[in-house]
């Protein structure tokens, strides 16, 4: 119980105003140790209730140690999505409610010359993106010279989104002696390490889902599709059928979340496109829409409904599969949030058959196999699998290989341009999954 924690009483205030009785998990572990003001490393969830477990132990913080006089941030949230770092901004307004604690929002597509006001009137609590940020910092605005507490939420997915560097540079500005939390889903990710080791002290480490675990609340299915047109006819049937209140649908790209929004529209049903080529208010709108339930269906691409925490959503279809674990695990932690029930279903024709197997193997279980049945498909799975569950087939040779022999002289190495990445390689909003600042999510 959270009274037990002897938290800050306009802290326990807020707590009850908000229903929040029972510490989730991740609160049970983290809040108490952070309240030793220890460093942590913490790998949770998206919807396990990570960010009340950094906002309470710190808020309280921010209620019980004095300030230092003249003293700038005290408290500073990094976090890859402008959607994300609003969500946390309501978070944490509603938990200071009750407190004189004031909270401040940093991010892309908001007015800089707002922003630097903002930075004057000194809030205790700063949440940012990470390049929005760099840019006040190399114009001098922040000051976090007496910087208490840093928070690295969702680390994995800024690390992801080629922050590296930008958070690298930020730590150089924050107090050396200061408590850090990293929060993120996955520790395993190359070069969590190094950031961990950079940027925190001696931490604790609390692992509670480790990636791959599952979240039971989450029914897993898949139906097999034989093409694109057969899919808008299954999501069509699953949308008239399926009893939900709020649909997520996922396209891999933000051009098939336009067309398909279009076509679900068509078939009268109020869908809205979320990704991230729509403008910063119309996002905004789209998603204010959502949560208030003036409509029940969103497509999006990956990079724009990452990290969304919207109350109730209850089905989530992949149109496409996508392309990786990860993403798919992002996916479905739309719904089965705080312990509510969700039935994520994938569509999956034969061209992705592979990554379907290749991501139950790496989360560890097996979809349920589910079929409609006035929309079977022909295809059946492949004829021969391999252990992995990968379809097996023979290479195609080449009709005359010999032909296909070059006996060219090898070409400089140092003369040669750089491979462009193929499409495959791309990611859902179609930006290179290279290392680069997807500068429309800052
Ligand atoms: P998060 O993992 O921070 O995105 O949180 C997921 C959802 O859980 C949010 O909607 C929170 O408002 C909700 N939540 C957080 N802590 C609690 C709690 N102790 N009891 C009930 N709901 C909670």
């Amino acid at each position: 119980m959270f009274n037990e924690l002897n938290l800050n009483k306009g802290l326990q205030a807020s707590l009850k105003n908000l229903g929040f009785e029972q510490p989730t998990d991740v609160q049970a572990q983290a809040v108490p140790l952070a309240l030793t003001n220890r460093d942590l490393l913490v790998s949770a969830q998206t919807g396990s209730g990570k960010t009340v477990a950094f906002l309470l132990p710190t808020i309280h913080r921010l209620l019980t140690v004095a300030e230092v006089p003249g003293a700038g941030t005290r408290v500073l949230i990094l976090t890859p999505t402008r959607e994300l770092a609003r969500q946390i901004f309501k978070q944490s307004k509603l938990l200071t409610s009750n407190t004189p604690i004031e909270t401040g929002l940093i991010i892309g597509g908001d007015e800089f010359k707002f922003q630097k006001a903002l930075f004057r009137k000194n809030p205790e609590i700063i949440i940012a993106t990470p390049g929005r940020l760099v840019e006040h910092l190399e114009k001098g605005s922040p000051d976090f010279k007496e910087l208490e507490v840093l928070i690295l939420d969702e680390a994995d997915r800024m690390l992801d989104m080629g922050f590296t560097e930008d958070m690298l540079f930020i730590n150089k500005f924050c107090k050396a002696e200061r408590q850090t939390m990293l929060f993120s889903a996955t520790l395993n990710q190359t070069g969590m390490n190094s950031i961990a080791k950079t940027m925190l002290n001696n931490p604790a480490t609390i692992s509670l889902n480790a990636k791959r675990e599952q979240n039971e609340d989450i029914q897993q299915q898949i139906i097999l599709s034989d093409d694109k047109d057969h899919k808008q006819k299954q999501l069509t049937w699953l949308l008239e059928n399926q009893a939900f209140t709020k649909a997520m649908v996922f396209t891999n790209t933000r051009i098939a979340a336009d067309r398909l929004c279009g076509f679900i529209r068509y078939k009268k049903m109020n869908a809205y496109a979320l990704h991230g080529e729509i403008s910063q208010t119309q996002r905004k709108k789209v998603m204010e829409e959502f949560r208030e339930n003036k409509f029940d269906i969103l497509i999006a691409s990956d990079v724009a409904a990452r990290g969304l925490d919207i109350k109730g959503i209850d089905l989530v279809i992949n149109f496409d599969m996508p392309r990786n674990g990860d993403d798919y695990t992002h996916r479905i932690g739309r719904t089965g949030r705080a312990g509510e029930k969700g039935l994520a279903i994938s569509l999956v024709m034969s061209s992705e058959w592979n990554v379907m197997s290749s991501i139950e193997r790496y989360l560890k279980i097996i979809f349920e196999r589910r079929s409609i049945k006035e929309l079977k498909a022909n295809f059946t799975g492949p004829k021969k699998l391999k252990n992995s569950g990968k379809a097996a087939g023979k290479k195609k040779k080449p009709k005359d290989a010999k032909a296909k022999v070059r006996n060219r002289p090898k070409k400089d190495a140092s003369k040669r341009r750089p491979a462009t990445k193929p499409m495959a390689d791309r990611d859902a909003s179609g930006l290179s999954t290279l290392k680069r600042k997807p500068k429309e999510q800052e």
